[in-house]
């Protein structure tokens, strides 16, 4: 990675995170949390999180701070990856 894109580093409008992992703790629009594979309810058209720098975001999502061994170099890398995490864990 050149240049930092956010403040957490992350590839805008990429998301993949907000779809491949479950999430146990509970999102507004989705009580039981979402399972894996899922898009997150909050995650908008251009795959942003409507709830950034709200307090109501999960603070579980702040574990997915941009990791370039995890996020890869495009969106579907970074989905199979994370797949594969969860698989593991
Ligand atoms: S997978 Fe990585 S690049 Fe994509 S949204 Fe999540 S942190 Fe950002
Ligand atoms: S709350 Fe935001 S950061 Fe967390 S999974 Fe949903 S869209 Fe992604």
């Amino acid at each position: 990675m050149t240049e930092r894109q956010d403040e957490a580093g992350c590839r805008p409008g990429c998301g993949a995170c907000c779809i491949a992992p479950s999430i146990s703790s509970p999102i507004p629009g989705m009580p039981q949390g979402k399972p894996a594979g899922v898009r997150c309810v909050q995650l908008d058209e251009a795959n942003l999180c409507r709830l950034f720098g709200d307090p109501r975001r999960p603070a579980v999502c702040e574990r997915f701070a941009f990791d370039a061994a995890l996020c890869g170099e495009h969106r579907d890398q970074a989905l199979i990856r994370i797949r594969e995490l969860e698989a593991m864990t």
